[in-house]
């Protein structure tokens, strides 16, 4: 038997007066009294079903059961809409199915929520997120993910790259997160840890001989879940052999131009701008900034070196964002609190009315020159952050991102990436007390920090580079280190004893004296990717079966309990927590 001649979204015109056969699910039924309408959906698209009880008596008793979610088939003849009833928006809008012939296939309860209905509650969703994903928006986001992967794998096979799958199982391989730990049975007290990244892994496929690897990748990463954020990501992870950086960079973007024509049929301008992380931070504040839009950041610490205003002349930088807005008294307190939430003191601003005339308690400190380097059109409002330069950033570039979100100024369908590069290497944690890697603990030194890293490490620069796009981080690699002598000072650098290096990596630095080739590579978040070609807010909503954001699955309630026989066997007791789970 053959179920259904075509999909629903293929019907056309010049099928008129063929007898078809359709299957899919009934999303909408208008009941006429006499006639009946179904829109019979199924992946491809909608076409409308007509029961008439003169021609179908027994098709159309059945129709008045059918109810949202109902599995249909029906056979009929296509028949050209009455001009008055043909819907432009729809590519099957032109015809309909006269309804010979319909079965029920397949019932459905009262749905807990409608596939059309917005803003249904995210945990109501995931608990059904098989209704869930018939919505839209989900089987397009799910679509343009698929095609995303296959034109991936195609470029990088084009360019002789292998797909090699590496363990789930392994030992930790930081990325900066906390490790999943799986217990061990067959030994006792002993745990793999989830791969937060195959790093170490590619790097011995590389040493091995198979000097271009790529894989589709997942990675596990226990973090502290915020709206962007997941615990599962996968990634193209990419890693060469005697690498050059301009070949990754170009190859990067080869992809990523071929998968924005292929999925959406965008072409994007390239090559990419590149920055520095310098530059990023100076500019904009961060170090993936949205460059849909301008709104930079000004420097004005030279010129507010003797400021009559003290809080300006006091400060270390003293930097502005003019704002193509003139606030209220109410906007501004409500910025301030935001900028406070961020770490600032306070928010000073000047606010230029229709006229051009500078509204601020701070101005009458300020002189001539100050205020000619800050002038603003009318109807604008400079802000101001003054401060240590890496809290100026953050209040800035916080308040950049807010203000772009805010004031619309990022125009939906428009796509603006760029290389970020000379990363710092390290970063001083004050809990702990000691440096930790800003990318990994493999990264390679810049050249002119090979000698000298471990004396200056709040200034050392790695040879690294992000690829970001409309505000977001969508890949980002390095050049690694292939000396163990080198890797051995990093670690050291850490604050891993030559025991730690060698229990936890000692691996890798035996791999690293037998023969490793100098290497290098990349990763993209595919998850990110696809929130930015879909231009989907929920990263969520990039994956099919997400977990929430206590990192719970609300339809399956993983993770969940196990028996006391199990944990015996694996030789795990449970310390309840003192505060009970959310
Ligand atoms: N392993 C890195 C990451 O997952 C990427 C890389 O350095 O290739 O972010």
């Amino acid at each position: 038997m053959k179920w259904r001649d075509l999909m629903c979204g293929e019907v056309r015109p010049a099928h008129v007066g063929q007898k078809l056969t359709l299957a899919g699910w009934a999303a909408r039924r208008r009941d006429h009294g006499g006639l009946v309408f179904i829109d019979l959906r199924d992946r491809s698209g909608i076409c409308q079903l007509v029961v008439n009880p003169e021609r179908a008596p027994e098709a159309a008793a059945l129709a008045h059961e059918v109810r949202n979610e109902f599995v249909l088939r029906a056979t009929g003849e296509v028949t050209p809409r009455a001009a008055d009833a043909v819907n432009p928006n729809l590519p099957t809008g032109e015809v309909e199915l006269q309804v010979e012939t319909l079965e029920i296939v397949s019932r459905c309860p009262p749905l807990p929520f409608q596939l059309e209905e917005e803003n249904v509650d995210e945990t109501l969703r995931l608990r059904y997120r098989w209704l869930d994903l018939r919505r839209d928006k989900l089987q397009r986001n799910m679509a343009l993910r698929a095609g995303m992967v296959g034109v991936i794998r195609r470029v990088m096979e084009g360019a002789g790259f292998l797909d090699i799958q590496t363990p789930i199982l392994f030992k930790p391989t930081p990325e900066g997160a906390r490790d999943f730990i799986v217990p061990s049975r067959l030994q006792p007290g002993r745990f793999y840890a989830l791969p937060q990244s195959p790093q170490i892994l590619k790097q011995l496929l590389v040493i091995a001989g198979f000097d271009r690897y790529y894989q589709i990748a997942i990675c596990f990463r226990d973090e502290d879940l915020r709206a962007d954020r997941v615990q599962e990501i996968t990634q193209l992870d990419v890693e060469m052999a005697f690498p050059d950086v301009e070949f990754i960079l170009g190859l990067m973007e080869q992809m990523i131009g071929e998968v924005w024509r292929e999925c959406i049929g965008v072409e994007l301008e390239q090559p990419f701008p590149r920055m520095t992380y310098a530059e990023a931070m100076l500019r904009y504040g961060t170090d993936k900034p949205d460059l849909r839009f301008g709104l930079r950041i000004e420097d004005a610490t030279e010129l507010t070196r003797g400021s009559q205003f003290g809080v300006f002349a006091g400060a270390p930088a003293v930097r502005f964002l003019r704002v193509p807005q003139e606030f209220s008294r109410a906007d501004l307190d409500r910025l301030e609190a935001f900028a406070k939430e961020w770490g600032a003191k306070g928010l000073a601003y000047l606010v230029y009315d229709e006229e051009g005339q500078v509204r601020s308690p701070i101005a009458k400190f300020l002189s001539e020159e100050e205020l000619a380097g800050f002038r603003s059109e009318p109807s604008s409002t400079v802000l101001f952050g003054a401060d240590e330069p890496a809290v100026v950033a953050r209040v800035l570039g916080t308040l950049r991102t807010k203000l772009g979100e805010e004031l619309g100024l990022a125009a939906p369908g428009e796509f603006r990436f760029s290389w970020v590069t000379d990363f710092p290497m390290f970063d001083w944690s004050e809990e702990e007390q000691r440096w930790s890697a800003a990318h990994h603990p493999f990264t390679r030194p810049a050249p002119e920090w090979e000698q000298s890293f471990d004396k200056d490490p709040g200034n050392a620069i790695a040879v690294a580079y992000d690829l970001i796009g409309n505000g977001n981080e969508l890949g980002g690699g390095s050049l690694r280190i292939h000396e163990p002598e080198l890797q051995a000072r990093v670690f050291s650098l850490l604050a891993l004893s030559p025991e730690e290096q060698r229990t936890k990596f000692g691996f890798l630095l035996d791999a690293l004296s037998m023969g490793a080739p100098p290497h290098g590579g990349i990763a993209f978040g595919i998850d990110r990717m696809t929130m930015v070609l879909a231009e989907e807010p929920n990263l969520r909503d990039t994956i099919a079966f997400p977990k929430n954001q206590a990192g719970v699955d609300p339809m399956s309630g993983a993770p969940s309990e196990v028996s006391e026989e199990q944990l015996a066997e694996l030789h795990v007791r449970v310390v309840p927590p003192e505060t009970p789970r959310k």
